[in-house]
């Protein structure tokens, strides 16, 4: 009995992780990032902290006419974290398996 690998598990995790390897993606979240330097909910709340993360607004789950052409959200580490715990509240509770870029690959 041999432990499987995280890699392994879903096929779309392995779409989602292609498409963030893209040059179009890095491009895409540069230019987010930089027209949208901070992060939007700490921006609301009246903060100044600086986004790391190029959120998409509605989960692509590794489809890509959603993660290329849906909207994106500027977010610090901790909201994007945050955030993905509050989503996965609404579903079972599992671990949340995630991207590169620190997305969790369930969106
Ligand atoms: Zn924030």
């Amino acid at each position: 009995m041999t432990p499987r690998r995280r890699t392994e598990r879903r096929p779309e995790a392995e779409a989602y992780r292609a498409l963030y390897k893209t040059a179009r993606w890095k491009r895409r979240r540069a230019a987010q990032l930089r027209g949208h330097p901070l992060c939007a909910i700490c921006e609301a709340q009246g903060r100044v902290t600086p986004a790391t993360v190029a959120h998409h607004v509605t989960p692509h789950r590794g489809d890509p006419a959603p993660f290329w052409n849906g909207e994106l959200q500027s977010l610090c580490k901790v909201h994007h974290d945050v955030d993905a715990q509050s989503a996965e509240k609404g579903g079972s509770r599992k671990h949340v398996e995630r991207g590169p870029d620190g997305c969790p690959l369930d969106w």
